[in-house]
This record gives C-alpha cells, structure tokens and sequence, in this order.
C-alpha cells in the first residue's frame, strides 16, 4: 500500500473500529480497537438475519435470554394482546393481573416456600434487592453487626456498584475501583475438603457479622463457565443454617432449564432463603426480573413500623408487557417438551464437542445442560476468533479463554451441528 492511499481515510467494513459508530457506546468494549459491530435487523428461530442480508445461527441465544428461539408466535401474541389493552402503570399501590398471575406461578414453580416475588427491571437490580433483603432481615429481627456479603471467586452478579463489590475481584474491577466499592467476604467454593476447611474456619471467625452468602447455583456463568457439584451447595446450605446467615441464589442464568432442571438448585435439593431470576423469564423479549425471598424472610418485614418496609421500587417494575410475555414463556414451558429438548441438546453437544479435546492448546471441554464449554489455556485474540465465526455463518462469543454455545432449547440438530462444527474448524485453524 502507498503511502497516499494508507493516510487517507478507509471507511471500509475491515478496517473501521466501534469507535467509527457514531453517538453509540458499546458494552464491554474498547471502542477504538474493537471491529465495526455487525447490524441485525430481524430475528426468527436460531437465526439473525443481518443488514447486509447474511444469516447467522444463534449459538448465545441473545445473552442467554431466548430459551425458545426468537419471535416465537406466542409470546408475540401475548406482547400484542397486552399492548393493545395496558403497556404500562405504575406499581406502587396498584396491581394488575399479568403481574399477580406470573407471582403465582413463579411461587408454585419455585421449591419450598419461595413464594413473595419483589419484580425489578434487571438481573443487576434483582440482585441488589436480594441484598437489600437479607441485610435488613437481621437489622428488622433486631439482629445488629451483620452487614456483610459473603461471596465467591469466580462469581458474577451483575455490574452496578454493589454487585461489583460481590463479583470475582478481577471482573468487579475491584482494583481500579478501589475506594469506591464497599470491602466484602471473599471465599473459595467450598469444592474439596481444604477449601471446605477454609470457609469453616473463615465462618467460624467471622460468621456473625456476615448477612448473606450469595454463589451462582451449579455455574458461575461469566466467569467463565465454571462447574461445580450439587454437593457444594448442600455444604453452603448447611454452613449458612449453622451461622444464623441467609443463602441467597442467583439463578439469573441458570434458572429456566439451562442446566438441565427448571431451576439448579432443584439438582441440590436445597432451598435457598432468596432467589434472583432473570435472563430467560421473558424468553428473551423484554426486559424482567424477580426477587423471590421464602416466607420467614418475607415476614420479618411485617410490622407496625413504616420503617421496617423494605424501600426498594424501580419505575418501570412489573411492566405488564414483560409480565405478560413472561406468563407466555411459562406457557411454554408447559406445553413444549423443553426439558427433553435440553436434554438432547446436552447429549449431542458432548457428542459433537468431544474432538475439541484432541486440539492443541485444550484445556477443558464440558458440558452441563444446554451449556457447552471448549475452555483453552489461553485466547489470545477473541475480536478475531468473533470474526471468523461471522464469516461462517454463526454467531458465538469467545471471552476470557473459553469459547461456549448456550443455544435455544428449540435449535434444531442440523442447526447445533453448525455450531460445532464452527467452534472446531476455527480453533483448528486458529492454533
Ligand atoms: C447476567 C447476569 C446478571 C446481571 O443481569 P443484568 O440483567 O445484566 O443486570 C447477574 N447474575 C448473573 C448470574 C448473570 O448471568
């Protein structure tokens, strides 16, 4: 290239940056490195249908929210229906039927007594509220010096400033915002007999001034798609009885089948005292979530005081739209074989990602539910692993070191296929 022709300008599709999109911000990105974004304009199914006319297979379902596939025709009925009698109104002293029903059916869905459901606009916010909860149960049930949360490396909770503060240290960007963040309780999951020993120890010390212990049943999802056993939380459940605090469950990405089960923590067989739902409560169409707290929680907030309520109501809460089309997506549930469809979606993922363990640089290749993991030692460059796959037609997201598929439980085969197949071309001809 000349000199000339290299100074000027190229606005072309390979050489822009994020950064060449105007007015837009994109998340977690560095904008001026970052490739130009694709466009998408219509969805069905699996399949983005992009600007310039391309097709793409899902393999992340839109962040792990469209557990049916997209623009499913009855959860668009049901966006319709509910649009054309009542988008919105307020919550506060008012309810109204889409949100009473979906209550009802998360309570009878949910194990034990999981049954007062606070809604909420976001998986981060749901979170918050699950904090907010469990530090002013003690406080209401006149229990003083529990104000700590106790939470897990690895573990993601969403990315407003007390959900960093619980994050793993290094994605809540404890460093950087040192200062800023409230100090928390750090531990390992209790996955051996010595980490087991370290929490008890760490408990033991300082148990009674801690509120709540907060982990992501089964997977801690971004991460980095990391397993643990059912047994881990029936230890955190045991510990958590013993120690006066309450365990709060963050099912944001596990709840509604993907590991396998309606919920992960049915696989323990364990209640926990709070639980945070989101991501696929509306099968990925509008944005929902829920705070469900069991019933000793729900009752240490009765009182005569106006001071014991909790104080907590997002504008936009229980928008009748999104509470409609998640009653839609419970539908679904119902009258779709989903769980039988997740279960063939897990055997043909840890058929077909099996010879991603012969290719240089593995680490680990697993498999849990509709979740399917090729983790690397390293991945040094995921703009352009992210590329590669766009050029064949599919869309997956490497971060950190792993690559991983979380389709819809509705893929077909041939669609999953695709995927696979996707993933093992381009690591091979990536290393
Ligand atoms: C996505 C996610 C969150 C945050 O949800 P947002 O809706 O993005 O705020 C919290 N916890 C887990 C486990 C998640 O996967």
């Amino acid at each position: 290239m000349s000199s000339s022709t290299s100074s000027a300008p190229d606005l072309t599709a390979a050489s822009r940056t994020a950064a060449d999109l105007p007015h837009l911000w994109l998340p977690y990105t560095q904008m001026q490195t970052a490739p130009f974004p694709v466009e998408a304009v219509r969805t069905s199914c699996s399949r983005i249908t992009l600007a310039d006319g391309r097709e793409l297979v899902d393999g992340v379902a839109a962040w792990w929210t469209a557990c049916h596939g997209y623009s499913h025709p009855h959860i668009h009925e049901a966006l319709i229906r509910q649009a054309e009698r009542m988008p919105h109104v307020m919550f506060g002293g008012m309810v109204h039927e889409p949100a009473i029903r979906l209550a009802a059916r998360l309570a009878a869905m949910l194990p034990g007594d999981l049954e007062r459901v606070f809604f909420t606009d976001s998986g981060s916010v749901a979170m918050e509220v699950a904090i907010k909860m469990a530090v002013q149960y003690h406080i209401n049930l006149g229990t003083t010096g529990r104000t700590k949360i106790l939470s897990f490396r690895g573990g993601y909770h969403g990315d407003t400033l007390g959900m960093m503060s619980i994050c793993d240290p290094e994605e809540g960007m404890h460093s950087l915002f040192a200062g800023v963040l409230p100090n928390q309780v750090l531990a390992d999951l209790p996955v051996d007999a010595d980490s087991l020993a370290r929490l008890e120890a760490l408990l033991a010390e300082r148990g009674d001034s801690i509120a709540a212990m907060v982990t992501e049943p089964l997977v801690q999802g971004a991460g980095g798609m990391l397993f643990h056993d059912p047994e881990v939380l029936q230890r955190l459940r045991e510990l958590c009885d013993r120690h006066g605090i309450l365990l709060i469950l963050d099912e944001i990405f596990t709840g509604f089948g993907r590991t396998g089960t309606m919920f992960a923590c049915e696989q323990a067989g364990i209640v926990p005292d709070i639980v945070a739902l989101s991501k696929a409560l509306t099968g990925g169409t509008m944005a929902l979530a829920a705070t469900v707290a069991r019933r000793h929680v729900f009752e240490a907030f009765l009182s005569d005081s106006a001071g014991h309520a909790l104080m907590h109501g997002p504008t936009f809460m229980a928008n009748p739209l999104a509470c409609a089309v998640a009653n839609a997506s419970l539908d679904l549930f119902e009258s779709e074989p989903r769980l039988e469809q997740i279960a063939a979606i897990s055997a043909q993922l840890t058929r077909e990602l099996e010879p991603c363990r012969t290719l240089p640089g593995m680490k680990d290749v697993r498999v849990l539910g509709a979740i399917g993991v090729v983790e690397l030692e390293s991945l040094e460059n995921p703009d352009a692993l992210r590329r590669a796959f766009v050029e064949r037609g599919v869309w997956i997201r490497p971060f950190r070191n792993i690559v991983y598929l979380t389709p819809a439980f509705t893929i077909t085969p041939e669609e999953l296929t695709r995927l696979t197949a996707a993933i093992i071309d381009v690591l091979r001809e990536g290393t």
